[in-house]
């Protein structure tokens, strides 16, 4: 205390007030009125202040000097409740009391240096004091009211606050830093849970940032993440509280919301605002985001189950291919599980000898001649069976699993491709992780020589996603491996960034068109057909050849062929075979491959198969739900329900869909929907509102976020037994029964 000096000086240093010199008397603890004088000293310098109140809290004791700060009048501010001159504390404020004022006088608890807010009549002025009171007893032990003292701490809590705001910001943009995310959404779910209100959490990560951070510098990086932080602010506005966690990731924490169409859109414009292109000191920068959403109570109760829920859908929507937002389910949790388990057993498939190379052949387009197999890994696990590379490539790229399972892929193809005739190539699929490696050149080198290939006979398949580095870094790894002889291809042209710039930049030999472009290439109205035609040329232009890939039909073979490509790869004639099997078949000298693919590529219908429950009255069915769009969908399994029916859909997770029938045959109905579904980001739909789990609580369940399945709160009367007889009958459906098209 830097006053207690003052206090005492002034009076023990032999000053009176007026500053004149006076010999003070050691003052006796007899003398009451030399005590008196002391005190009264005390309360007008404001050092301190003293209160008493009766046995209701009425106060019956303040100091002259507080009464003057709360207003002045003594005869209204004697008498009143002692509680009444503070600001209750907010319920969801993080700095709350764990037990406010009024609480503790009510229970006549002691207490000290309890720090309390004036309630004072210009809601502006912000005055803290710090307050102590003991309650007293008479003789009997009956309770007769408080002594007690308070002080001023305004100034120091400013310090404080500062002090804590640094702590509490991010210094950059100026935004919550991750501590006060952390501790705002505690408090919220806290106190969101007593009043069983819903909050959503919408988790964000910048794509491409690294790049331009790479590309432009870190001060550029830093304007563009206070840009990001403009923008998100104008959109969310008053509706959320936003967040910078670190680096490039935002968090928004959006009280009261659980409508995810409402939040769809939220995302949708998120991602849109964020997707416009920046102007960083004349330089212009686009990036993109993701976006992941979890709300709880639904998909977590508190903060952690929230927060990593909203990670989890983060992740997924950053799968889905970068731009996209996506709700959480819990078969999301399902699938980190799996990714999980795939990431751990993958470090031991290449000891354990669980995997292989099979080969497709490139076909020649008028000859239907193979000139070269592509080499595609597969991996055979114990416990799952064949895995497909589509799965465990991703997950070996994020761990760096992918440099060891690349290398011997490389010796594996090579070694293999050795074995065949000397005209046929043989191409090797080559990550963006494996390019990144400075040692990548040296790798191949190491492995031509082993094998003893001729370099020209190997083909690097790599993905646009390589020129997302460094592009001075790119440009030396292309020039190594050129110089080895090798020759390099562009592989699934069209889908990633696909910029013309890239193909003048790199020294590719050859295109391969995506696979999405030849599928329904040929269906009318398909804008793809144009698409190839412009590969194609573009390719010719630049002297490079073409691959079609996942041709699979004779129709596409025609299209793809007509168009010029020079080389087709597709179930159209062969899928991907064992090393056993291709050798066969060239020492029989087969090397003209047959049409074995249909001669038309069919529409694939957009066909969903899953076990739904169906609730009427108060009896629940089971049925198969064959298709679903926003607005109907088609059921199968009960029989006979009559036109005009009302019924209620369990989609699992809590999604109860009112739905009417409008078409019945025997057992399959087709259902119009009461309010359509919304997008969870992906290509698949959910409702809008889910039954929350403080109603199943109330029901008797432990309160926690929706598990997957069924609850008994909705119509599941099985335990009771059906209070009435069902109306309709269930049947058997097989759920592949109607797969085939
Ligand atoms: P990719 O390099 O684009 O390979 C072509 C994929 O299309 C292969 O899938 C192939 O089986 C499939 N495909 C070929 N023709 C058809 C068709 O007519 N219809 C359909 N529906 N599919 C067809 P796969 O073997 O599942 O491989 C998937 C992806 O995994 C590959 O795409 C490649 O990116 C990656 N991959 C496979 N092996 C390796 C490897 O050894 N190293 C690396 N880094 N990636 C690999
Ligand atoms: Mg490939
Ligand atoms: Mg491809």
């Amino acid at each position: 205390m830097m006053s207690k000096p003052g206090f005492f000086s002034k009076l023990g240093s032999g000053r009176n007030r007026s500053g004149a010199a006076t010999a003070l008397a050691p003052i006796s603890a007899t003398d009451i009125h030399a005590r008196v004088e002391l005190l009264n000293n005390f309360e007008d310098l404001r050092l301190g202040w003293f209160w008493a109140t009766d046995s209701k809290g009425r106060l019956v004791y303040l100091s002259n000097s507080a009464i003057e700060v709360l207003g002045g009048d003594r005869d209204v501010i004697i008498g009143k409740s002692i509680s009444d001159f503070f600001v209750p504390d907010r319920a969801d404020d993080p700095d709350k009391a764990e037990r406010p004022l009024p609480f503790l006088i009510s229970a006549r608890n002691s207490f000290s240096d309890l720090p309390a807010r004036l309630a004072l009549p210009d809601e502006n002025l912000e005055v803290w004091w710090s307050v102590t009171g003991k309650p007293q007893f008479d003789a009997e032990g009956e309770f007769v009211g408080y002594r007690g003292a308070a002080k001023d701490i305004t100034a120091t809590r400013e310090r404080e606050r500062d002090a804590s705001r640094l702590a509490q910001y991010d210094g950059l943009t100026g935004l919550a830093n991750r501590h006060r995310m952390e501790k705002r959404l505690t408090a919220t779910l806290t106190a969101y849970k007593a009043a069983k209100r819903s909050c959503a959490l919408m988790m964000l990560d910048l794509d491409r940032f690294k790049q331009v951070n790479d590309t432009l510098g870190h001060p550029a990086g830093d304007e563009l993440l206070k840009q990001v932080a403009q923008r998100l602010q104008k959109v969310i506005g008053d509706d959320g509280e936003i967040g910078r966690l670190g680096g490039d990731e935002f968090q928004v924490i959006l009280p009261d919301m659980d409508d995810r169409g409402g939040l769809g859109e939220l995302a949708q414009r998120v991602i849109q605002m964020i997707s416009q292109p920046y102007s960083i000191n004349g330089n212009r920068a686009i990036i993109g985001t993701s976006v992941g959403i979890a709300i709880a109570p639904y998909d977590g109760i508190d903060a952690e189950d929230l927060v990593s829920s909203a990670d989890l859908a983060l992740y997924a929507a950053k799968g889905g291919g970068r731009g996209q937002f996506r709700f959480y389910s819990s078969e999301l949790k399902e699938g980190a599980r799996l990714r999980k388990q795939i990431e751990e057993d993958l470090r031991d498939a290449i000891h354990q000898e669980q995997l292989e190379m099979h080969y497709q052949p490139l076909v020649e387009a008028g000859s239907h001649k193979v000139k070269a197999f592509e080499a595609l890994m597969r991996w055979n696990h114990p416990d799952n069976g064949w895995i497909s590379p589509g799965v465990f490539v991703p997950i070996a790229e994020e761990t760096s699993i992918i440099v060891d399972l690349g290398e011997w892929a490389l010796m594996r193809a090579c070694r293999d491709a050795a074995e065949w005739p000397s005209d046929l190539g043989v191409a090797v699929n080559v990550s963006a992780v494996q390019f990144a490696n400075e040692n990548f050149p040296s790798v191949v080198r190491r492995v031509l020589e082993a094998t003893g290939l001729a370099a020209e006979r190997l083909e690097l398949e790599i993905t646009e996603s390589v020129f997302m580095a460094d592009p001075h870094a790119t440009k030396r790894m292309f020039d190594r491996l050129k110089k080895l002889g090798v020759r390099l291809a562009l592989d699934d042209f069209g889908t990633g960034y696909s910029s013309m710039s890239y193909l003048s930049r790199a020294p590719f030999d050859k295109i391969k068109i995506d696979q999405s472009f030849v599928r329904g290439a040929t269906e009318d109205n398909s804008s793809n057909a144009a698409i190839i035609r412009a590969i194609v040329s573009l390719a010719q232009a630049l002297g490079m050849i073409t691959v079609a890939e996942g041709v699979e039909a004779k129709d596409e073979l025609d299209l793809v062929t007509s168009f010029g490509a020079t080389l087709i790869q597709g179930y159209v004639f062969a899928k991907a075979l064992p090393q056993a099997e291709v050798l066969e078949r060239l020492q029989e000298g087969r090397f003209a491959y047959e049409i074995v693919g249909p001669s038309k590529h069919r529409a694939e219908r957009k066909t969903v198969f899953r076990r739904i429950g169906v609730i009427h009255e108060d009896h629940r069915y089971e049925a198969v739900l064959r298709n679903l769009s926003r607005s109907g969908a088609m059921i199968e399994g009960i029989l006979n329900v009559p036109k005009g029916t009302d019924l209620v859909l369990d989609l699992g997770e809590g999604q109860l869909v009112v739905a009417k029938v409008r078409r019945s045959n025997e057992a399959t109905q087709g259902l119009e929907f009461e309010t359509p579904l919304v997008s969870d980001g992906a290509d698949g739909l959910c409702t809008r509102h889910r039954i929350s789990p403080y109603a199943l609580a109330a029901a008797g369940m432990p309160l926690q976020a929706l598990p997957p399945g069924y609850y008994p709160l909705v119509g599941n009367d099985r335990q009771d037994g059906p209070k009435s007889r069902p109306q309709f009958m269930e049947v058997q459906t097989s759920m592949g029964s109607s797969r085939s098209n």
